[in-house]
């Protein structure tokens, strides 16, 4: 197989380099896939892409003409692949599912105890050796109520951190966990509800039609007055604008977020001391009460490494012809009858 990888980060790079045992043909390009990258996969079958790369109808099919036949996500979310394309051109793409649901997690946690103890404002203080701690009261998260949309693996996990906090725990999923319910007390509700209730709410749908600006003026209205909001899922899912104009009025408290509706590049992309072409972007970084990191929920050294072994899994299957498990553009009957017994001993 002969593999392009797109938007190569440094870091990341050892970890594909250590996993490519079989020694396949690889070159790693800094670029994001996009219409005008797309020429540059010309003579590769295979290529790999991250979260902001845009395989996009158009995109896919300048790949296809340059004969890409596979796309290996390293990714959980493919919210930027056309898969209904990709299946129409014939091209099978897999993503990476479970690399570390709990890399995600706990940089939930970091964010909600980050915002809610103040530790980035104290940090600065300290270092004009201001050592008040006027401005620095937060609350316990001991009983507090924490609203969980999308209760999946990465929700899953939330759940049992948040519990051990000894936090009330309120989850919305178009599907329910019973161990969830039974083993961490996790109480279903429905959308509404959980706005009203919850004094913190963190959301991990993946990014599709039915949740994309999911969280928008109408909900953030049924939130509890300077309730703390946490987006470590997808930008696309909260309407930024509908947020900020929440954060504005008073009504959401504080908004942690490692994804940003307009990120694609501008996250992965040093802008230092270049003018930001982003009235909204710039609007949420001059808040105080947000707290912005640049889509790193997954950068731990345990999911980097999960992510490189499954991408050169999923590739390992298609140059022996057979199915990864991973593949997102299977059709659901061949999915219940596939064999995917040797994919596990690779
Ligand atoms: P998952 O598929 O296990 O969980 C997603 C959950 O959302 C599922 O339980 C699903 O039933 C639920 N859901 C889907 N549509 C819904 C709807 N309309 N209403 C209510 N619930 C709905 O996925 P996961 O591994 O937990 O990942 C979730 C998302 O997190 C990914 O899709 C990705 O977008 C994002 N993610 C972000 C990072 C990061 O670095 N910030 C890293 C990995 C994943």
């Amino acid at each position: 197989m002969k593999i392009l990888f797109y938007s190569t980060k440094d870091f990341e790079q050892p970890y594909l380099e250590t996993s490519n045992f079989r020694k396949e043909e690889i070159v790693f390009i800094k670029e994001a896939l996009s219409l005008q990258t797309a020429d540059k996969a010309k003579g590769f079958d295979t290529v790999s892409i991250f979260a902001g790369d845009d395989a996009s109808s158009a995109v896919l099919e300048a790949l296809h003409k340059n004969g890409v036949r596979f796309i290996a996500i390293r990714a959980a979310g493919y919210d930027n692949v056309d898969l209904k394309k990709a299946t129409e051109l014939g091209i099978v793409v897999a993503n990476a599912p479970e690399y570390s649901p709990y890399a995600i997690a706990e940089h939930a946690v970091a964010l909600i105890l980050a915002l809610n103890r103040k530790i980035i404002a104290a940090d600065k203080q300290v270092h004009q050796q201001n050592f008040t701690t006027s401005n620095l009261v937060g609350f316990d998260l001991n009983r507090k109520t924490v609203g969980i949309i999308g209760v999946g693996k990465i929700g899953g996990v939330l759940v049992k951190i948040m519990h051990g906090f000894g936090c009330r725990l309120l989850g919305y999923d178009i599907q329910e966990n019973k161990e969830l319910k039974e083993k961490y007390g996790l109480e279903y509700v429905d959308l509404p509800a959980l706005c009203r209730e919850a004094n913190i709410i963190s959301i991990h749908t993946s990014l599709t039609p039915g949740t994309r600006y999911m969280i928008n003026r109408k909900l953030i209205g049924l939130m509890q007055r300077g309730v703390m909001l946490i987006n470590t899922g997808r930008g696309g899912c909260m309407n930024t604008q509908d947020v900020i104009e929440g954060l504005e009025n008073g009504h959401i408290g504080s908004y942690g977020a490692d994804v940003y509706e307009n990120e694609r590049g501008v996250f992965f992309y040093d802008h230092s001391g270049k003018e930001l072409n982003d009235p909204m972007l710039k609007k949420l970084l001059s808040m105080p009460n947000v707290l912005t990191t640049p889509h790193q929920a997954f950068a731990t050294q345990e999911a980097l490494s999960n992510i490189a072994i499954t991408t050169f899994d999923n590739i390992e299957c298609w140059k022996n012809n057979k199915l990864s498990k991973n593949e997102l553009t299977m059709p659901a009957w061949q999915r219940e009858t596939a064999n995917f017994s040797e994919y596990e001993e690779l």
